[in-house]
């Protein structure tokens, strides 16, 4: 039935208020919540926090039936179930926490027509019995939540999520709507495939996020960085650390602790109720710093988070949006931060070229790892960069970055590149073919005789000590540059070594502009300053 849209409107508000308590819809939320009741598909592309359930939950209540929500966060179903439920929400999931007696129970209560909404783990909407069972029930729409998921380019690839063709193919006429918050240009494409969305509607919202300023600083020692920047702008606030290893939480955690932070740790190495009851003071409690691995945070709904702080490196852009992106829900100024330096470079790189994922993967995550190592070096606006690579074109500078807040210097440093891929092609040109790394490259310029360099015979190149007009720091971050832009490549034992993309560098057919940030400390800006 389509019904005339002023009609669909009303009682969509309708619904809202008496079912929410909420006084009217965000802007796309209308458009997105009128196209899927009159029957249409549609592609939902929103930030985090954008307030994307509303557009699926407020349709499956005003279409006849039950709305299917499919979704990979099965940990946070009981939660979403229980929350529509107080709502008076007629709502259920099925997921393989159930036992088979309450499966049944569920089934029934969707064959009845009793059901609101259903959620439904992905992996047990593919089982015969499941779509079967929906084929007889009375079924209002699908939801795909998290559809992001089909893509392989996406960072959170299931395939259980690639198998979703077959909801088109077995329910043609039952509306699809698909819900991410993370889509490049190809997640995009890969979602309208598999889920053949082509002709779909689609609302694609802005993932600006003015709020969050971003910034991005030199690692020279993370928990002294950290400590000094939550004292200086977040004392007291609630905020999230971000790390890569349960041992660094653990230690970052403790190190804050005893520093009179209100920190606490959360990894999956805890024990469930060591988890929640982390979970539960930061949102519960004020100004806890929850210190965690990416395990933290899916589904986690905390508004005045007012810092999120990476002291690792994020795998991808797509992480770091969706991770800083919990920082400031409420509109309020937050801060995104990072620091990073060329071992952390150095580290994601490795732990890419050895995990045994198959080559088409790794080569997408080495793709997905660069643009954010571009992003990590840029000398123009981050704001620019980050929203770029959501597809996202801006043309003025965002004045609420480090970069516009405290721009760079920027030089030519085509020369001093040229020196250090000398330094690694001549100590890599032994009988051994044994490469070294940043330090013992940076001894070879600045032209310390350590006992390394003379063992190997390095005084004796004609690099030895040509860059001594510069200091160790200016070697380390252009070294570091180096790495992150690919001219430089790390092998065994941090090993650097230059790569095919060196050569223009060296023969002078590309030049290198270097940010001078290894001379001017980049914590320096301030809130003034804005
Ligand atoms: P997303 O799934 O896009 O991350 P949610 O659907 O969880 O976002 O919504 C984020 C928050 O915004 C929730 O607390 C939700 O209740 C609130 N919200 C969403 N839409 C509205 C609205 N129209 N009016 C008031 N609050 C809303
Ligand atoms: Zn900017």
């Amino acid at each position: 039935t389509t019904l005339p849209p002023a009609d669909t409107d009303a009682r969509a508000l309708e619904v809202l208020s008496r079912v929410w308590g909420y006084g009217g819809f965000r802007d796309v939320q209308a458009d997105i919540v009128r196209t899927v009741v009159e029957g249409q598909n549609a592609l939902v592309l929103m930030p985090t926090g954008g307030g994307k359930s509303l557009c699926y939950q407020v349709p499956s209540l005003l279409r006849p039936g039950t709305g299917i929500v499919v979704s990979p966060l099965i940990a946070l179903m009981k939660d979403q179930v229980d929350a529509l439920r107080q709502f008076g929400v007629r709502a259920a999931f099925l997921n393989s926490s159930l036992s088979a007696p309450e499966v049944r129970e569920v089934e029934a209560a969707l064959l009845a027509g009793e059901l609101d909404m259903l959620y439904v783990a992905p992996e047990r909407l593919l089982l015969p019995r499941t779509l079967e069972l929906l084929e007889r029930a009375p079924v209002a729409l699908f939801a795909i939540d998290e559809a992001h998921c089909v893509s392989q380019w996406g960072h959170d690839f299931r395939p259980e999520y690639g198998q979703l063709g077959v909801l088109p193919r077995r329910f043609p006429d039952i509306p699809r709507v698909a819900l991410t918050a993370t889509a490049d240009d190809r997640t995009r494409a890969d979602i309208l495939n598999v889920l053949e969305l082509r002709g779909a509607a689609q609302f694609i919202s802005s993932f600006d996020r003015p709020n969050i300023q971003y910034r991005v600083a030199n690692k020279e020692g993370p928990k002294t960085q950290l400590l000094d920047f939550i004292h200086a702008e977040h004392r007291g606030d609630a905020g999230i650390v971000y790390c890569l290893s349960r041992k660094s939480v653990e230690q970052t955690a403790q190190w804050l602790a005893a520093q009179g932070i209100d920190a606490v740790p959360y990894h999956a190495g805890l024990s469930p109720r060591e988890r929640n009851h982390a979970q539960d003071r930061f949102l519960n409690d004020e100004g806890v710093v929850v210190v965690a691995t990416v395990a933290f945070g899916m589904g986690i709904d905390k508004p005045n988070v007012r810092f999120v702080a990476h002291l690792d490196l994020p795998k991808s852009m797509e992480g770091y949006y969706q991770e800083t992106g919990r920082a400031g829900r409420d509109g309020l100024p937050s801060t995104a931060w990072m620091v990073y330096g060329l071992a952390d470079v150095v580290n994601v790189k490795r732990m890419l070229s050895q995990s045994d994922a198959p080559e088409d993967v790794k080569r997408v995550e080495a793709a997905k790892l660069d643009a954010l190592l571009t992003y990590c070096e840029a000398s123009g606006c981050r704001r620019q960069l980050l929203l770029a690579y959501f597809g996202e074109e801006r043309n003025e500078p965002c004045g609420n970055c480090d970069i516009c807040l405290n721009p760079p210097k920027v030089r030519d440093a085509t020369r001093e590149a040229q020196m250090a891929l000398s330094a690694a092609i001549r100590t890599g040109n032994n009988p051994r073919n044994m490469h070294f790394g940043a330090a013992h490259l940076t001894d070879v310029l600045l032209g310390q005789p350590t006992e390394k360099v003379v063992s190997m015979g390095h005084h004796l190149l004609p690099t030895f000590g040509v860059g001594k007009g510069h200091d160790e720091k200016m070697w380390r971050g252009l070294i570091r540059q180096l790495v992150s832009l690919g001219h430089l490549a790390a092998g065994e034992h941090y090993g650097l070594s230059a790569t095919g993309k060196s050569r223009a560098l060296l023969k002078g057919e590309t030049t290198l502009m270097l940010r001078e940030d290894s001379l001017v400390p980049r914590e320096k800006v301030r809130k003034r300053d804005r």
